[in-house]
């Protein structure tokens, strides 16, 4: 991490106009939450596709439950880091217009981001599959220690699932389509705590880039699209945010003093 970097990332968001950021698993892993990728991952533990597939998950509710279980304690506990927090100030001053996430832990919500569109859906709710009723997570986390698989408090049948999307489940249509029009819209984008390795998410700063914004990647290790940004930081976004937020705000001071003279 240069400051110079930092210092050319601030220079391109504070003249921004249409900023865009995509977030990803790293982002929240400051405030606890395990990455699937990467340091401490959580599929050095786990095989995605065993617990991470709507196939898995249909032939056995009960398996993907348990691991869903550890991972919903932490996740419902989690609150957001200074890194979510940046972001709400970039939003406020106008250097972001939305953040897009791979995320579905809310964390950006809870932050105070208000335009937030989830890619992936949100871990937040959990619906039946049968009769299509939904309930928070937090209330059947709650009964998981005694009902395993959990059961739809209206048609009682043990096909609930969180609203997330899992792999071979098709995305939310309205938000990959609200995404790419911020993407091609954008002047510039923030990607931060992603591999993107997964699509469609990880075509949309490459979408981005084509259609002429700048890329600025805020990542703890290389990750593949590197080559295709402007700016590059190898961090932690709970620091490095924080500290793009400080000299934006710097920025603006000395241009409003010369703007006076
Ligand atoms: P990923 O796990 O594939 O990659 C994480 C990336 O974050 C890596 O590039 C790593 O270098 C970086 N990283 C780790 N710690 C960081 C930090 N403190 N600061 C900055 N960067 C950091 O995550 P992904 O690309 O988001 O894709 C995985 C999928 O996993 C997504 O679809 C997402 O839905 C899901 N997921 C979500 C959560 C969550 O909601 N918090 C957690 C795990 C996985
Ligand atoms: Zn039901």
């Amino acid at each position: 991490m240069t400051i110079a970097s930092i210092e050319r990332a601030a220079e391109l968001l504070a003249s921004a106009r249409r900023g865009v950021a995509l977030t990803g698993a790293g982002v929240s892993a400051e405030s606890g939450i395990p990455t699937f990728r990467g340091e401490g991952g959580l599929w050095k533990k786990y095989d995605p596709i065993r617990v991470s597939s709507i196939d898995s998950f249909l032939a056995d509710p009960a398996a993907y439950w348990m691991v869903s279980r550890e991972r919903g304690r932490v996740a419902l506990a989690a609150k957001p880091n200074p890194g979510h927090l940046a972001l709400v100030a970039m939003e406020e001053a106008g250097h972001l217009i939305a953040v897009l996430t791979q995320n579905t832990d809310g964390l950006h919500q809870d932050a105070g981001s208000k335009r937030v569109i989830e890619l992936h859906g949100s871990g937040r709710m959990v619906q039946c599959l049968d009769c299509g009723a939904r309930e928070p997570r937090s209330e059947v986390q709650a009964r998981l220690d005694v009902e395993m698989p959990p059961r739809c408090k209206v048609c009682g049948h043990a096909r609930l699932k969180p609203t997330v999307v899992l792999f071979g489940e098709p995305m939310p249509q309205a938000a990959v389509q609200e995404a790419f029009e911020l993407a091609r819209n954008a002047d510039v984008m923030l990607v931060v705590g992603s591999s993107l390795v997964v699509y469609p998410a990880a075509e949309i700063p490459v979408v981005a880039v084509r259609s002429g914004a700048r890329l600025i990647v805020v990542n703890a290790e290389p990750a593949p699209f590197d080559g295709l940004a402007e700016v590059v930081i190898h961090g932690r976004s709970g620091e490095v945010l924080p500290e793009i937020l400080q000299l934006i705000g710097a920025l603006r001071s000395r241009r409003r003093k010369a703007s006076r003279r």
